[in-house]
């Protein structure tokens, strides 16, 4: 009896941490592409009985062409990606000076950890120059700035239950 809670047990667990792996190779791979992303690829993993020719060999075929350094036969995964979402936009992020390309990774950077390391650092040196006439002037703006940029990255979190 404790054996067969056991064996349930370790099957939900497993099939848990199976769907965080899913998504966190989805959100972290599949829907940010870029250069420093390697190829994601897909194996067909719904019949347990055909696990060495489904699942194995074409795995093992993989990792062996990256190993010789030959492009594998395999097509990588794509992401259907957003046709009104621009890949060249042009943005510029005052508060950490740097420019960022594309809306997606726009998206991804306003909601970077050195993005809002960024947004805490000023939004504390404004605070304490707070007496300035032109501080105060300056920070509803500035708010109101923020959430225009937000948007971007709403748009990209409506995008991820289509994957
Ligand atoms: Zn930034």
């Amino acid at each position: 009896m404790l054996q067969k809670i056991g064996i349930e047990t370790l099957k939900q667990v497993t099939k848990r941490y199976a769907r965080k792996q899913n998504r966190w190779v989805k959100n972290r791979f599949l829907s940010r592409p870029g250069p420093s992303v390697p190829p994601i690829y897909g194996l067909e993993v719904s019949d347990v009985s055909k696990w060495e020719e489904s699942v194995l060999e074409p795995a093992l075929g993989i990792v062996q062409c990256f190993i010789q350094g030959h492009k594998p036969t395999a097509a990588p995964i794509k992401m259907p990606y957003n046709e009104t979402e621009n890949k060249r936009s042009y943005h510029t992020c005052d508060f950490c000076d740097r420019i960022i390309i594309g809306d997606r990774e726009w998206a991804a950077h306003i909601k970077s950890k050195s993005h809002l390391y960024q947004l805490k650092k000023r939004r504390r040196l404004d605070s304490d120059a707070v007496n300035t006439v032109e501080s105060q002037r300056i920070s509803p703006d500035r708010d109101k700035e923020l959430k225009e940029k937000g948007s971007p990255g709403q748009s990209d979190q409506e995008l991820k239950p289509n994957i």
